[in-house]
């Protein structure tokens, strides 16, 4: 059997090394079931997962964040709704826990309160687009909101319609001083003309590799990643139910049972009742392009990837990826 050091070179398992003993415990919370817009292919609301009592009591939530700590959690994702709309729940998890705020950028989180919690910025294309999938241009507002800001990024959601028009939308954000991470629309309202067809996605692997290679300072990624999101193929497997890591523990009953996140939950706002996974129950498995979902694909099968020099620095590379988004190791 091969092992690390054999695979690895010196430079490469340093950064092996680097990334090795994060020992990431996360977990995803719906912060509030309420938002400021109303996008079109919400897996939010278009699955009906809003709909629960929301826990107003702090208190409750304190103690709700205590009992999650207390499970193992290392890293909170928040998610909504929109997390910003609830400023005291966002400081009690970032009080007590590595924090991600994952926002759509409207409204700004203070600095002064929140030094370094990160912050994830979505975008879904270009300001056409976010017109006709969110009803307006958010970056005009969230690149002022956040410009420069050592601890955001955008999280570009690409469309079918963007294939061979993303880089306008990559040195809009370099010319505001941000990173931008990539990941793929999942049409689950099923607009006309947001569906994939293969080859696009085939078209939209070169582009982002190319844009890569063009802005390494400004794009988080991994040419490995962009393989897996648009083939949805990892060493010869299929993504889909049957593989994804990102499904909540409890609700897993998958036999044989498969590689997965450890203790990995995703709690509604009542916080009482668990989602399926880390997007919509109602979401087709098997057309899924979910990006964390794919990225926590890649990183539970490590051994799978020790056949090879080049799967193992490729296996490298997506661990550091998603360890950059979250500011475990710096950009
Ligand atoms: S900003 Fe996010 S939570 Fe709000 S409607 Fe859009 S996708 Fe859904
Ligand atoms: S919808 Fe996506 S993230 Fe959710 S269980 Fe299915 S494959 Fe996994």
């Amino acid at each position: 059997m091969n092992t690390i050091s054999s695979l690895l070179n010196e430079d490469w398992h340093e950064r092996y090394r680097r990334i090795a003993n994060l020992n990431i415990r996360s977990s995803i919370y719906d912060l509030t079931n309420r938002c400021n817009l109303r996008c079109k292919g919400c897996f939010f609301f278009s699955s009906g997962e809003h709909i629960v009592t929301e826990e107003m009591d702090i208190e409750k939530w304190e103690h709700f964040i205590d009992k999650e700590k207390a499970r193992g959690v290392n890293l909170a994702i928040l998610i909504g709704g929109e997390p910003t709309l609830c400023m005291d729940r966002l400081e009690a998890f970032y009080k007590r826990l590595p924090t991600y705020c994952a926002t759509n950028g409207l409204i700004k989180l203070s600095r002064d309160k929140f030094p370094d919690m990160m912050v994830g910025i979505s975008l879904w294309g270009g300001g056409e687009d976010e017109k006709v999938l969110r009803g307006k241009d958010t970056f005009a507002v969230s690149s002022k909101n956040y410009e420069g800001d050592p601890y955001a990024y955008y999280l570009y959601t690409v469309t079918p319609r963007q294939v061979g028009k993303i880089e306008p939308v990559i040195k809009r954000i370099a010319d505001v001083g941000l990173k931008v991470h990539l990941q793929l629309l999942s049409n689950d309202e099923s607009v006309d003309g947001f569906y994939w067809r293969q080859g696009e996605l085939d078209d939209l692997r070169l582009e982002m590799d190319e844009m890569l290679d063009h802005y390494p300072q400004t794009i988080i990624s991994s040419k490995y990643y962009h393989e897996v999101i648009t083939t949805g193929m990892m060493l010869g497997r299929r993504f889909g139910w049957q593989e994804c890591p990102s499904v909540t523990e409890s609700l897993d009953t998958r036999k044989p049972p498969v590689r997965r996140l450890i203790h990995f939950y995703r709690w509604a706002a009542d916080l009482k009742t668990i989602h399926r996974c880390c997007t919509s129950a109602t979401r087709d498995c098997s057309t899924c392009k979910d990006g964390a979902a794919h990225m926590s694909w890649i990183m539970v099968n490590k051994r799978e990837h020790m056949n090879t020099t080049r799967d193992m620095q490729n296996w490298t590379e997506v661990y550091e990826m998603f360890a950059k988004l979250y500011r475990l190791i710096p950009w």
